[in-house]
């Protein structure tokens, strides 16, 4: 069985999105030589998330889908709070979701020729070495309709400038006591024109370039500058960069003007940040999670992180169903985590592995079939895709159901196990209850029924039919299984806009283990990572499962419980 057998649907026909409409525009005006590139450029210092997800489907989805490149930048002007660990963990990220790059690039290829920029913008008169602390600075940047006042710095001599910018550089400084500044408009209404800082000290070693650098590109310098060497067509990222934009483009412009550079130029396009429910987006309060032990690493099931999803037993192909279920628009939102459930649920219930695993056992005996027997039945591993054929099942004559499969004084509409009541055991036979036993405080201990020989699933003239069907699996043919259940990590609908310090909004009941569980040994043996346990929701091995220690964790339950609430 591959894994293309399992495509949930064909593509669905849809209208393009506006990016798509800008770049179809733009290829079909023959602009760039045809040529469309673009670059995904995540900073490494986290993991990837959901909303990256959104940004790899547009940024590799979009040259994937117009026959152009895009690669992967990694965005490392900051060494403060850069890793190798995470360049390594973005790119298996990726490459999970179904994308490659063209090739890998790194903002720091690109430090010599920035550095050389910046001087050259130093010699044009148009930058100068600030002194001012950053409080200082931001005092006077102004409001949007007040004009900022200029720095005491902004006319110093460009021969001093271009010393102190050497000196910048040179370890001798320590962080903060002076920045290198564009000079522009301190009067412009965009507040980024406002002679911005594009160089910082920084005295730590970068995971590339070790020590050789101490003074450090700003994201708006080196952001479009990197997407120019590279020849990149459409920059495409969120809508919080649509104020930058500008800026973005008058840095090209002061690149190329008067100079043999390469007749192209990148333009900046901005779409809608994913924003999810009962989550938060940002690395830094994700990390904060991992390193205070909040949750169990980066990838603890919880998180929004892509390779959270990915031990929760999400597939790839959900997780890029529901960015195109949200689509791409000019408006921010807040996306419902239902959404990313119902995603995972249409996907897995086409690519689901059934099982059977009882999560809160209670021992059922069938009195009259014979101790010491058993027989064989065969499950159907997959009722949406015959290709997946069976599996073989074991019945005895003690069983483990689930407790909650019993009732003793049952409602009207009780369909499953009550004295005296029929139900069919999934794939195997009817059973009649006959009855319990109690301990001391009144708790059920064992159930007890009498099945019918004649009824036994694919029989002939076995189709008699009982309102309830149940799962089991086989006392003595089943195996231990620790399980976890899984809830939203916050207990508020939207961390991010909540004063609260957001550890306070964790919700406590994010996580529930169940250590007395039991599953069918096919649970364990089957290929694929995804599972349903039938009757109750889709399931994964968790990556420290072990045939000694059996750990599942469930992904989503069978049918939304959250949108009711
Ligand atoms: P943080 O501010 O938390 O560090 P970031 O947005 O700066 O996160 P980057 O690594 O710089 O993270 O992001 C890489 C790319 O992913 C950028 O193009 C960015 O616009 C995009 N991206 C990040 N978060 C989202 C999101 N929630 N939705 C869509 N795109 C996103
Ligand atoms: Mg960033």
């Amino acid at each position: 069985m591959t894994e293309s057998q399992h495509e949930i649907s064909a593509p669905r026909e849809k209208s393009l999105n506006f990016i798509e409409q800008i770049v179809e525009r733009d290829l079909a005006a023959g602009l760039n030589d045809g040529r469309l590139q673009t670059r995904f450029p995540p900073e490494p210092n986290g993991y990837l998330h959901i909303g990256h997800a959104k940004a790899i489907c547009m940024d590799f989805g979009i040259a994937q889908k117009y026959g152009g490149v895009c690669n992967l930048r990694l965005d490392d002007t900051n060494p403060q709070k850069e890793d190798t660990e995470y360049v390594e963990a973005i790119k298996d990220d990726i490459r999970w979701l179904g994308f490659e790059w063209g090739k890998i690039c790194h903002a720091s290829d690109y430090f010599q020729q920035l550095w050389d920029f910046a001087v050259q913008l130093i010699r044009e008169g148009k930058a100068y070495i600030d002194e001012q602390t950053s409080e200082q600075i931001a005092a006077q940047k102004g409001t949007p309709t007040q004009a900022g006042t200029d720095s005491p710095f902004r006319n110093r001599p460009i021969e001093e400038n271009l010393a102190l910018f050497e000196k910048m550089n040179s370890g001798e400084l320590p962080e903060g006591s002076m920045v290198l500044r564009a000079k522009i408009d301190m009067a412009n209404p965009n507040m980024h024109f406002r002679d911005p800082i594009i160089y910082r000290i920084i005295n730590k070693e970068h995971h590339r370039t070790g020590s050789r650098w101490k003074a450090y590109p700003m994201y708006d310098f080196a952001h479009g500058q990197s997407d120019y060497f590279e020849g990149v067509t459409h920059s495409i990222c969120t809508l919080e960069f649509v104020p930058h934009r500008p800026l973005y483009d008058w840095f090209i412009d002061q690149l190329k003007e008067g100079k043999d550079l390469e007749d192209h130029r990148p333009h900046q396009f901005e779409f809608n940040r994913l924003n999810l429910t009962y989550t938060v987006m940002s690395k830094r309060k994700l990390l904060a999670l991992v390193t205070e032990k909040l949750v169990d690493g980066w990838d603890d099931p919880r998180m929004p992180t892509i390779c959270g999803l990915r031990r929760r037993g999400y597939s790839p192909e959900a997780v890029r169903r529901f960015i195109e279920m949200i689509g791409y628009t000019k408006f921010d939102a807040l996306n419902d985590y239902a959404m990313l459930e119902a995603a995972a649920r249409e996907d897995l219930n086409a690519r689901a592995q059934r099982v059977s695993a009882v999560l809160n056992p209670v021992k059922l005996i069938i009195t009259n079939y014979p101790e010491g027997q058993s027989e064989e039945m065969e499950a159907v591993n997959n009722p949406e895709c015959a290709a997946d054929g069976t599996h073989t099942i074991t019945f005895s004559r003690e069983l483990w159901i689930e407790r909650e499969d019993f009732m003793e004084d049952a409602p009207k509409k009780y369909f499953r196990m009550r004295p005296d009541g029929e139900v069919r055991l999934k794939n195997a036979y009817i059973v009649k209850c006959t009855g319990c036993k109690k301990d001391e405080e009144g708790n059920v201990i064992e159930v007890y029924a009498e099945y019918d020989p004649q009824s036994r699933s694919g029989l002939p003239g076995a189709d008699r039919r009982v309102k309830g069907t149940l799962h089991w699996v086989s006392a003595n043919h089943c195996l231990p299984a620790e399980v976890r259940l899984y809830d939203r990590l916050f207990s508020v609908e939207n961390p991010a806009a909540d004063e609260r310090d957001f550890r306070e909004l964790l919700n406590p009941e994010s996580l529930k283990v169940l250590t007395n569980c039991y599953v069918e040994p096919y649970a364990a043996e089957v290929a694929s990572p995804y599972l349903q346990f039938q009757r109750i929701g889709y399931f994964t091995q968790d990556k420290h499962s072990t045939p000694q220690h059996l750990v599942f964790n469930r992904t989503v339950g069978l049918k939304d419980g959250w949108t009711k609430k």
